[in-house]
């Protein structure tokens, strides 16, 4: 008899937790010992290579040859005090992952011995053979080189036996094929802008940064369960399955108890963190059953997306242990919630200084107003292309889904701030300013926002909490990047207009804070509607969101156009972080993911239904139509063998209809995918996906869900939402 899915329960109900020691009692001890920061910098590293790191992490300075050969030199002999044999470039190619491949420092020569090498030549540069990841046509394949480059700002890590340099990933003719690279010059560009604005309020040479903690959802699924679910394993999501009587209708999973099996493995998974030097805070229970969360403080956007990835990859080698896999797509089970990724995002200085945090004084105050309309204006105009940042096959069932957040993007303030810029609108020719230091704004509700008990909205997908912007709808398989470099390039682009249009006031003969805050009242004024409290689920918004000219699309390969559209070209051409070029390329990524993404799940549904449902639901027809042939013998009459048997033969029927239907749509599903891949265009291709086969998925899985409630438990074959769920 071969392995059942009685089997795979059995093994998953009693698999016991396992328990792995902390490499050392208290956290401070060995936090960071696998990154090459300045701690181990001291010890490997002269101190006049160490100063011109420094030099090269905080001012961008090259550094020279001669530099990077010590850096390499110290970087091998730390990583080989930790047991690294290999080395990597490790990047985020536009596949979502990240990539490396590893070489041995192992050099031979001479006959038959071998030294341990690792050059500067090594460390700044390499060239992977870059032909298999995607590049939107960026680059043919008889110019198939791509370069990685090390990126000093984040420190190197020792991750299994392999040191990690995390690296950008460049075309032979210099154009970005990664996510680090346009974040880079992203989070340089909104840089440069907010401290040109600061110098209004007497700010000067205090470098700004953009700021990012992510709270990244997942959810947890015995191994032994996973392994008989073909569609988890090739889509990450189950593409049939009746939902269980019990699900999440009891609140009771949010925030309870967290079950032994899971605390050992999130203790497991501390550990790693923080021997990477991850700032890990916050785990929970989220809202679905095994569905957790996971959270660091918040860092500097490059570090913190560079951690998220790193945390995502051992995440999952780390549930192995614990014979769990983790599961970090957007909506692994249809009826409950999903998961995402919430990006909180700030800009703030090098000194401490929040400018998304509130202050106590009046000029402290409108420098928040004035940063703050200035993101809202940002994401006004650029609503469509931040939805289409975080769109993809996947989140697509988070966005506009009946579920947080909607597919429109607004911005939700809370009371207090929101009644601070009703009071700057109101406030024109009242205002009085005297100069610097003492002013009137004649706006005596700004002076001290007590912002801490600022109201909570779920439903907002741009939400102000207190001293920074929560993005929700960030998908939780993202890399954050993609959402973070529009935010961080739409915002540089509108700060710079902003300063302009306040230069021309103070050319005008406004004092300075006059025209930052008249300035600011018009910015506000004219993005207004982005602003919504109200329930961003309901239809009522929708209607008043399309009035109010949001974008409104739900298609993500129409989302996508927002990538190419004259707006976005001219924002990132203007705040020099991509070329049109590059951005078309990403466009057209974007849509070719789509499609393959979908088409993997059109074929492994056909599968399914083919190899695994209709075999099951026919021969359990058949043991009904033989027990009803088998009746007639007994009930000879025929009204009694009618009244009898009635039930017996509507399932019959029932499973006819079914099997029939998801036989027919199948089959039907695969020539529509089939005659899609025949066409050039990645646009019509993506779009055909979306609306040919995607309705195919949802119908043909209503007749599978409909058997699943038919057939014999004994028979059926795929693990059921009541077992994935609530084993752990
Ligand atoms: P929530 O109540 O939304 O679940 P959490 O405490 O789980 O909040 O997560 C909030 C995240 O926001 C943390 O990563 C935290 O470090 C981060 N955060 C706090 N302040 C800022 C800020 N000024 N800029 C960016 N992120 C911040
Ligand atoms: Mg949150």
């Amino acid at each position: 008899m071969s392995y059942t899915r009685f089997d795979a329960v059995e093994e998953a109900f009693v698999r016991p937790p396992v328990s792995v020691e902390p490499p050392a009692p208290a956290t401070s001890q060995y936090y960071g010992c696998c990154v090459f920061d300045r701690k181990n910098m001291r010890k490997y590293l002269s101190s006049d290579t160490r100063q011109k790191v420094y030099e090269s992490i905080e001012q961008g300075v090259t550094l020279d040859r001669e530099v990077a050969e010590q850096v390499a030199a110290g970087m091998k002999r730390w990583a080989m005090d930790m047991g690294a044999t290999h080395y990597t470039h490790w990047f985020q190619p536009l596949t979502g992952g990240t990539a490396e491949k590893h070489d041995s420092f192992a050099s031979p020569y001479g006959k038959g011995e071998s030294i341990e090498e690792f050059t500067g030549k090594l460390l700044c540069q390499q060239e992977p053979d870059a032909s298999s990841f995607p590049s939107g046509g960026l680059r043919n394949t008889f110019e198939a080189r791509g370069y990685t480059a090390w990126d000093p700002s984040s420190p190197a890590f020792v991750l299994n036996d392999t040191l990690c340099i995390p690296t950008v990933f460049v075309s032979y003719t210099g154009e970005a094929l990664d996510y680090k690279t346009p974040l880079l010059k992203s989070e340089a560009a909104v840089g440069k802008a907010a401290a040109d604005v600061l110098k209004y309020f007497g700010i000067e040479n205090d470098r700004v940064f953009s700021f990012l903690g992510w709270e990244q959802e997942y959810f947890l699924v015995d191994a032994a369960l996973y392994a008989m679910r073909p569609d988890i394993i090739m889509a990450e999501r189950t593409l049939v399955g009746h939902n269980s009587a019990r699900n999440q209708q009891l609140e009771d999973h949010y925030f309870g108890c967290i079950p032994g099996r899971v605390l050992e493995f999130m203790k497991d998974l501390e550990f790693e963190c923080y021997k990477l030097g991850i700032p890990i805070k916050t785990r929970h229970n989220e809202v679905a059953p095994n569905q957790f969360e996971i959270a660091p403080v918040f860092e500097q956007a490059n570090l913190a997306i560079d951690h998220n990835l790193e945390l995502m990859a051992i995440m999952k080698t780390v549930a192995e242990r614990h014979g769990f896999k983790v599961i970090l797509h957007e909506k692994p089970f249809a009826g409950i919630n999903g998961s995402g990724k919430h990006c909180n995002w700030s800009i703030g200085t090098e000194s401490g200084i929040g400018l998304m945090s509130p202050g106590k004084t009046e000029e402290e105050n409108l420098r928040f107003l004035a940063f703050t309309a200035n993101v809202l204006k940002a994401v006004y105009d650029n609503n469509a292309l931040l939805k289409a940042s975080v769109m993809t096959a996947s989140n697509a069932h988070r966005l506009g889904a009946n579920e947080a957040p909607p597919a429109i993007i607004s911005s939700f303030l809370g009371t207090q701030v929101t009644e601070a810029f009703q009071t700057l609108l109101k406030s024109e020719g009242m205002v009085r300013i005297k100069g610097k230091k003492s002013y009137s704004m004649g706006i005596p509700q700004i002076p001290e926002l007590l912002i801490d008990n600022t109201d909570r909205n779920r439903t907002s997908p741009f939400a102000f909490t207190g001293n920074r912007f929560e993005f929700r709808a960030v998908g939780s398989s993202a890399n954050c990047a993609s959402a973070i470099t529009v935010l961080n390039t739409v915002v540089a682009n509108q700060l710079i207009i902003f300063k302009e249009a306040v230069d021309k006031r103070i050319a005008a003969g406004a004092p300075v804070m006059q025209a930052v805050l008249d300035e600011t009242r018009e910015v506000y004024r004219a993005c207004q509607d982005i602003c919504f409290d109200g329930n961003g689920y309901s239809d009522e918004w929708k209607a008043e969101a399309a009035r109010r000219g949001l974008d409104c699309e739900t298609s993500a390969p129409l989302c996508y156009d927002a990538f190419v559209s004259d707006r976005t070209i001219k924002a990132y051409v203007d705040a020099g972080v991509m070329s049109e070029v590059e951005l078309r390329a990403r466009a057209e990524i974007n849509w070719e993911t789509y499609s393959k993404k979908i088409e993997i799940e059109a074929r492994v549904l056909a599968d399914l239904v083919a190899n695994h449902i209709l075999p099951v639901a026919t021969r359990y027809q058949s043991i009904l139509l033989d027990n009803v042939s088998k009746m007639k013998t007994i009930f000879t009459n025929l009204k009694e063998f009618e009244q009898v048997a009635a039930g017996e033969i509507d399932i019959i029927k029932e499973i006819a209809m079914h099997t029939s239907e998801a036989r027919e749509l199948a089959v039907q599903m695969e020539e529509e995918c089939d005659a899609l891949d025949q066409l050039e265009c990645e646009r019509e291709k993506a779009i055909g996906y979306h609306d040919k086969i995607v309705p195919y998925l949802e119908n043909i899985r209503e007749h599978v869900d409909a058997l699943e409630m038919i057939v014999d438990d004994d028979m059926w074959p795929l693990p059921k939402y009541r077992e994935l769920l609530f084993i752990r």
